[in-house]
């Protein structure tokens, strides 16, 4: 083909090869393309390569540490590869960031040594310095960053908190736009004398500090509590919000009653912390002893599981602990009576053993010496071999008699050892039956029994009034028991026991306590509930007994119950309201069973 001309014929044999080559039809490659066509050097003079070569050796020198980032730009300039120059730039942009990044974590180690070693500064100067930089620097990363570093470069100066150095560089702006600068903050004592234009000045800033400080100090600690970390949030803008003394008022109101709840919440953390150690020390305390038996490790260990799974509570810690003390308890006492019996058993056994085979040896040995002996009574030709033999007759049986009489005397010893260890598991199971009344759960339906209700009643009266929250406790008695346990045999009745005790279970939440107060008697404690949504919750477990229906050897037997409810009021004791429950539920056995009734408020 002939060498296009103008620049129509140019530009047509341009997209023709675009084509014919298979590149993509971008600007650049088209600009290249038609500079190629026409013979002139278009790229030469459009690439700015001089400017870019310049823009790659700046990058080194900003980032000397990281010679990639200028040997990808220069190679992307060299190739005039614009999409590799874009990635070499976005590349170094996030490096770079990346070295800023780095900074911080070195500034803040730096700054949290000199917290933690530099005596010469009080730690109360150190705060107040911290806290005038935060509060200075809020929203700018860049201005926080160079205070900080101000901060560090005054504290390994060893200079008083409040000259801070505030020589940075690039802050002029920040600077003169601070309205207070550090060495002019009146200390607390010199601000009561303070004229009260200056302490006005301040009111922007400690209003600024103190919404930080619930915003980005307390509210991330309340995980637990999200509410409460919401009210912490939302008071923080209300305080950033309040310019007029109404406002303000307002704002004060607001943050007395947070902090009243903070204090609370404080209080319940610290209690939850102690239990959860308790918890774990007696896990750790016990590891070895339940290493040496598999399902009792199994069964702690799910235990444990469970109670991480679900939502951090005082309430699950504390059946937790109980539960597994019980077990450890239980495992321990038990082991020891096996192994005693173990041991006594296998002692009696192999002491048996070897006077049997002593004494049939021994038999034996005398049988054949007694047919030896004959032979030569029978045998003897005068009365002094007939001495002889007799006198060996007469000694070999007074050995089998001694040898007889030791095994007899053995074996009355075992007797008395094997009454003694008969004895000693007696003790034991004593022991278990004392320990059972210690344990706080009833052990046929895992409730708590009434020792275990004892306490949990009183820790939850106690959290009620406090916290200054409603509570209720409902008596719950099943109906016609003796008939079930007449017609159907004691062990129905045990199993409707299990039954009634596992849906209830079921049914509530898990705040709410269920306790085996009597034979067929529980008392289920509602915590943080009125009147009205305990009764509605007794209704529930009546409605999903009648659902899941009990089944006795493949029987459905109906079990019904009554129930009395009662909130708790002020000032009342646990057997007042447990007194109450009862006579409400009586009241609900007279107007025919099969109801669930509340007392009066
Ligand atoms: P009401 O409807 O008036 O409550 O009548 P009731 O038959 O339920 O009440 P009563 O107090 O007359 O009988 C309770 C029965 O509960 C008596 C006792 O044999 C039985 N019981 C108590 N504890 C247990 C237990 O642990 N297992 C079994 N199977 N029965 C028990
Ligand atoms: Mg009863
Ligand atoms: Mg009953």
């Amino acid at each position: 083909m002939t060498t296009p001309h103008n620049p129509t014929e140019i530009a047509r044999e341009a997209f023709r090869q675009l084509a014919a080559r298979r590149v993509p039809p971008t600007p650049d490659n088209y600009s290249a393309l038609y500079a190629e066509i026409s013979g002139q050097t278009l790229a030469d003079e459009t690439f700015p390569e001089k400017e870019l070569k310049r823009l790659a050796q700046e990058l080194h020198q900003a980032a000397p540490e990281q010679p990639r980032l200028e040997r990808d730009l220069s190679d992307a300039v060299r190739h005039r590869n614009w999409s590799l120059i874009r990635k070499a730039l976005a590349d170094s942009l996030s490096s770079l960031s990346e070295v800023q990044r780095l900074a911080w974590n070195r500034l803040i180690g730096e700054l949290f040594r000199q917290w933690e070693n530099k005596s010469d500064i009080t730690p109360g100067k150190k705060r107040e310095a911290l806290e005038h930089v935060l509060a200075g620097s809020a929203g700018n990363p860049r201005t926080l960053f160079s205070r900080l570093e101000g901060l560090h470069r005054t504290w390994a100066r060893g200079d008083a908190a409040s000259d801070i150095d505030m020589t940075y560089t690039g802050l002029d702006v920040d600077l003169e736009n601070d309205a207070s600068p550090v060495a002019t903050i009146p200390k607390s004592d010199a601000s009561i004398s303070a004229p009260a234009g200056k302490a006005a000045e301040l009111l922007p800033e400690l209003r600024e500090l103190l919404a930080y400080t619930l915003e980005s100090c307390i509210a991330p600690l309340l995980v637990e509590q999200p509410k409460l970390a919401k009210e912490a949030e939302t008071l923080a803008l209300k305080l950033r919000k309040a310019t007029a003394l109404k406002q303000l008022e307002g704002a004060q109101a607001t943050l007395k009653r947070f902090a009243f709840k903070l204090a609370l919440a404080i209080e319940d953390q610290t209690e939850l912390r102690s239990s959860l150690l308790k918890l774990l020390r007696l896990v750790v305390e016990n590891i070895g002893e339940l290493l040496q038996d598999d399902q009792w490790l199994h069964g702690q260990i799910s235990l444990i599981r469970d109670i991480v799974d679900k939502p951090l509570s005082q309430r699950a810690l504390d059946d937790a602990e109980q539960r597994l003390k019980e077990v450890v308890f239980k495992q321990s006492q038990l082991k020891l009576g096996l192994r005693d019996a173990r041991d006594a058993l296998k002692n009696m056994l192999s002491g048996f053993v070897d006077h049997l085979a002593n004494f049939t040896g021994a038999t034996s040995d005398y049988h054949a010496a007694m047919a030896q002996c004959a032979q030569r009574v029978s045998a003897a030709n005068n009365i002094g071999e007939l001495e002889s033999v007799l006198a060996e007759v007469m000694q070999k049986t007074r050995a089998i008699q001694t040898d007889a009489q030791r095994s007899h005397d053995d074996l009355l010893q075992t007797q008395t050892r094997v009454a003694e260890a008969e004895n000693r598991i007696l003790t034991l199971e004593k022991e278990l039956a004392e320990t059972s009344r210690l344990i706080r759960h009833d052990q046929l339906t895992g409730a708590l029994n009434r020792r275990g209700l004892d306490e949990v009643l009183d820790k939850e009266i106690a959290r009620a009034e406090r916290h200054e929250v409603p509570i209720c406790l409902a008596m719950l008695d099943i109906d016609n028991f003796k008939k079930l346990n007449d017609s159907q045999g004691h062990v129905a009745g045990d199993e409707a026991l299990i039954h009634l005790a596992s849906v209830i279970r079921e049914t509530l939440r898990p705040q709410d306590t269920v306790a085996r107060y009597g034979g067929e008697e529980f008392v289920i404690i509602f915590p943080e509930t009125d009147l009205e949504a305990a009764a509605a919750a007794m209704t529930r477990v009546q409605r999903e007994l009648t659902r899941r229906i009990f089944l006795f050897q493949n029987q459905k037997v109906l079990i019904t119950f009554s129930a009395g409810v009662a909130q708790l009021r002020v000032g009342e004791d646990q057997a007042a309201i447990i007194q109450r429950a009862d006579a409400v539920m009586y009241e609900a056995k007279k107007s025919g069973k099969n109801r669930v009734m509340s007392a009066p408020a």
